[in-house]
């Protein structure tokens, strides 16, 4: 069978491939680390130009993926496709794909232009063409008036952008970046952030990147994935994966802080009702949804303050915390249930509030809240 083919000599001697490639299929990936599944039969999909963010929360299988697709990790199961040619065989350089890490991995003895050009040098390209290309890549990255500095000189930010330059130099058909601004603060990740957004929009460069925040994927993925206990929870569109969360635990991943559970008491078409005393939501059945018992994701900016709106619900404010345009704030029902939400009216502790939510931002789920956000698998999980 064609998946289990040995790569070919003619693909082995190209050092650095460069061609891009219409798709890069991860097909059934797995890696076990004795009786630990890091990743679980991963199908994977990814197209030329693509920017696809791998997320979940630590230990979830994100950098075990990222380093089987590097080819730093050998696989335990299933098979790497770059088009028509299997490259799961293949050695990390003869893969052609660019790598960032979080802690930049810099020369600190090498000036910028020497660890921008390194890669080059290595693979022997002319002088001319090294120095044409490097000054280039630096040129992206705004760091041309840097060229000189040692890494040791340079912030946080313009250090990574030294990496995202020594990587991108290279011409890599996919480049893989692990948590590459989880090192900076946080008003520099902001930047570095629309930086590699802005470099992909520029040069199309196909893109995997792992990251355990959520906002980050969501601002530069053009699809997630998110994972868990080394199983795809969900692939989508950020717009998909933020509206229609698979499950409970993509829902709480995405910002539905809000995971009631509560009984149902009646049921018509797509609409739920579910309701305890001091609390009667009404909200819509996601796929699967069965049972007496469910849970209601809401999202804490959902709620609006007001009397009169569906999804009525009185709370008394306990916790209230300035936001600058809105207020974040944990409200308590009659029967002692914990909402979280956020309104750009003032609120204070010991106010009593009327919250609202429309029933379209109510996703009913089957089951239970209990061990769906912390990351522990669930019973019945496929393993
Ligand atoms: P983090 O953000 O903390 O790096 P992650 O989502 O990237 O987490 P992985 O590093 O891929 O997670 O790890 C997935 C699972 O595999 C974890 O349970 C981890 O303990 C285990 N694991 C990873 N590398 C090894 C290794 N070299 N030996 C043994 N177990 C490992």
């Amino acid at each position: 069978m064609s998946h289990n083919a040995t790569p070919t000599a003619a693909t082995a001697h190209h050092a650095v491939p460069r061609a891009a490639f219409r798709t890069l299929r991860m097909d059934g990936v797995s890696r076990r680390f004795g009786a630990v599944t890091a990743l679980d039969r991963l199908d994977l999909t990814i197209e030329g130009g693509e920017f696809v963010a791998l997320l979940g929360p630590s230990g979830c299988g994100k950098s075990t993926a990222l380093n089987c697709l590097a080819g730093l990790l050998p696989l335990t199961g299933g098979a790497i496709w770059l088009d028509d040619e299997r490259v799961d065989g293949l050695p990390p350089e003869k893969r052609g794909f660019g790598m960032v890490f979080q802690n930049y991995a810099l020369f600190p003895h090498l000036t910028v232009r020497g660890n921008v050009g390194f890669g080059l040098a290595v693979r022997g390209v002319p002088k001319a063409e090294t120095a044409r290309r490097v000054d280039e890549a630096l040129a992206l990255v705004e760091l041309s008036d840097q060229a000189g500095k040692l890494p040791g000189r340079l912030s946080g930010g313009q250090q990574q952008r030294v990496a995202i330059a020594r990587a991108v130099v290279l011409r890599p058909r996919l480049v893989l970046m692990d948590e590459p601004l989880s090192n900076l603060d946080a008003k520099l990740r902001l930047q570095m952030r629309t930086e590699i957004r802005r470099l992909h929009q520029s040069l199309g460069l196909t893109t995997v990147y792992v990251t355990h925040d959520q906002e980050e994927a969501l601002a530069l993925a053009d699809r997630l994935v998110v994972l868990r206990g080394g199983l795809a929870e969900q692939i989508g569109s950020p717009e998909q994966v933020y509206t229609y969360p698979a499950n409970t635990y993509v829902a709480g991943f995405m910002g539905y802080r809000n995971l009631l559970e509560l009984p149902v008491v009646a049921r018509e078409g797509d609409r739920v009702v579910l309701a305890e005393p001091g609390l009667r939501l009404t909200g819509v059945a996601q796929e699967g949804f069965r049972g007496a018992t469910a849970v209601a994701a809401v999202r804490p900016d959902d709620f609006a303050l007001g009397a009169h709106l569906a999804n009525a619900l009185r709370v008394s404010v306990e916790v209230a915390e300035f936001h600058g345009r809105e207020m974040a704030a944990e409200g308590v029902t009659e029967a002692g249930r914990v909402v979280h939400f956020r309104v750009p009216e003032r609120v204070r502790p010991g106010d009593r509030l009327e919250l609202g939510v429309p029933p379209e931002r109510v996703l009913v789920f089957a089951g239970t809240a209990s061990a769906e956000v912390d990351g522990a698998p669930r019973p019945g999980d496929r393993r």
